[in-house]
């Protein structure tokens, strides 16, 4: 999972306008020489003023670097296209001393919002979105959060689109749960963007540095979006995890399945499952999928989806996946193949330990961190595995983050 993450364009000369269609004058996205013109004060992007070609052989050499012990990496796979692939979008809302209102995100260490217009990695809809937003905000007498008095009403804007069905959830975030003429706003809105399925309140009233806080009022539409992903459904509501890029996450999915080579009647583990994608998808190819994950939330999504894929040989567990792993070790249970997913920190000994008790035939490593993937590929490859393969994809251009499929074969 990126940070949210800014680009400096270079190389590419000509994009897609944005229509932003408000009324405010605001500075614009991108210099005459195509760069990003918020980069200085915005600093989101690592990879700031360098090509993209440049930048797929830094991630390539870096990963070279930190996994070649271990076999060879191949090469990236990089997008075709590496500009507004985020299909989540969020923006922070302020006025400013001279009461302008400004959209966008904290400039780097400090708590003053960088007014964004539109971002070259973001996706342009949701951009403009945002920007209508603002553009109502003074006729519906909406005033923006102070984070310091807790006096005004909108905090944030949160979008959120599917790739493959184009559905758009709009999450405004507000510091209490009235929206005054809620109907006329949301109506004024869908007017400009007819695209908009849903509309929720989120309602965050305490002093946090977190976006969204527990309570969701549903406005418009269903609450929630679905997309599609290697032939399933996936529903995603306002705090559910979904990768941002879904268009590379299909060419990682693919990868983590076709490694697993399964042939329909293998016993499967998701660990570190979220929403249950990856193993919904492997149960088209499975006997059984077990889904464990520690988030309660994305759980009940993941039943969820399970559900509305009328998918049956998957359950799932809403656990520590080490402490899971360690209890179907201690059982004596077998699994067949281990797919595991785990956040930046990686995985821990207790869950490394018991796939080597369990010993799946193949773990299938999905890695959002190559250094903690190389210190748990050290752990597999010391107890009797061996990698296979390793194959990189850009999911977040423009930023350093990289992920990487590493497929382990048990030896004999
Ligand atoms: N495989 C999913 C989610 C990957 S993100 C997908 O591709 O969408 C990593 C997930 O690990 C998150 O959902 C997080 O909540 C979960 N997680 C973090 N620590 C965990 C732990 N100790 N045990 C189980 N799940 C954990």
């Amino acid at each position: 999972m990126a940070e949210k993450k800014k680009l400096n364009q270079t190389g590419k000369a000509s994009r897609h306008k944005v229509n932003h269609n408000t009324t405010n004058a605001q500075p614009h996205a991108k210099k005459k020489d195509g760069s990003c013109a918020y980069a200085k004060k915005c600093g989101g992007c690592d990879y700031q003023g360098i090509s993209y070609e440049q930048q797929l052989e830094m991630k390539q050499k870096n990963l070279k670097k930190l996994l070649s012990a271990f076999g060879k990496v191949e090469p990236i796979v990089g997008m075709k296209d590496p500009y507004h692939y985020r299909h989540k979008v969020h923006a922070t809302f302020d006025c400013t001393k001279k009461g302008q209102i400004v959209s966008g995100t904290y400039k780097e260490g400090t708590h003053e919002v960088v007014d964004i217009v539109s971002c070259q990695i973001e996706d342009e809809q949701a951009d403009a979105i945002i920007q209508d937003i603002k553009g109502l905000l003074r006729s519906f007498k909406i005033k923006t959060y102070d984070e310091d008095t807790g006096y005004g009403l909108l905090r944030h804007v949160l979008i959120r689109k599917g790739y493959h069905t184009g559905q758009v959830m709009v999450v405004l975030v507000l510091g209490s749960p009235i929206l005054p003429s809620k109907n006329n706003f949301v109506k004024a809105i869908r007017q400009k963007h007819p695209e908009i399925s849903t509309v929720v309140i989120n309602v965050n009233n305490k002093k946090t540095s977190m976006v969204l806080g527990d309570r969701n009022i549903t406005v418009y539409g269903k609450g929630f979006i679905e997309d599609e992903l290697c032939g399933c459904t996936f529903r995603i509501s306002p705090s559910s995890f979904y990768q941002v890029n879904p268009q590379q996450t299909e060419y990682l999915y693919e990868k983590a399945i076709a490694c697993a080579g399964l042939n329909g009647k293998e016993k499967v583990i998701d660990a570190y499952c979220g929403t249950g994608t990856i193993g919904l998808i492997a149960a088209k190819h499975a006997g059984k999928v077990i889904g464990v994950e520690l988030n309660k939330d994305a759980i009940r999504d993941a039943i969820t989806n399970a559900k509305r894929n009328d998918i049956h040989n998957i359950t799932f567990f809403n656990e520590d996946a080490g402490e899971f792993m360690v209890r179907m070790a201690d059982k004596g249970e077998k699994a067949d193949v281990v797919i595991m997913d785990p956040p930046r920190s990686g995985s821990d000994e207790a869950f490394l330990s018991s796939v080597v008790k369990l010993s799946p035939k193949k773990v299938v490593y999905v890695s959002c961190n190559p250094e903690t993937l190389a210190r748990d590929l050290k752990y597999l490859t010391k107890h009797k595995y061996k990698v296979m393969e390793m194959t990189p994809f850009d999911l977040f251009p423009m930023t350093k983050h990289v992920e990487t499929v590493a497929y382990l074969l048990r030896l004999k």
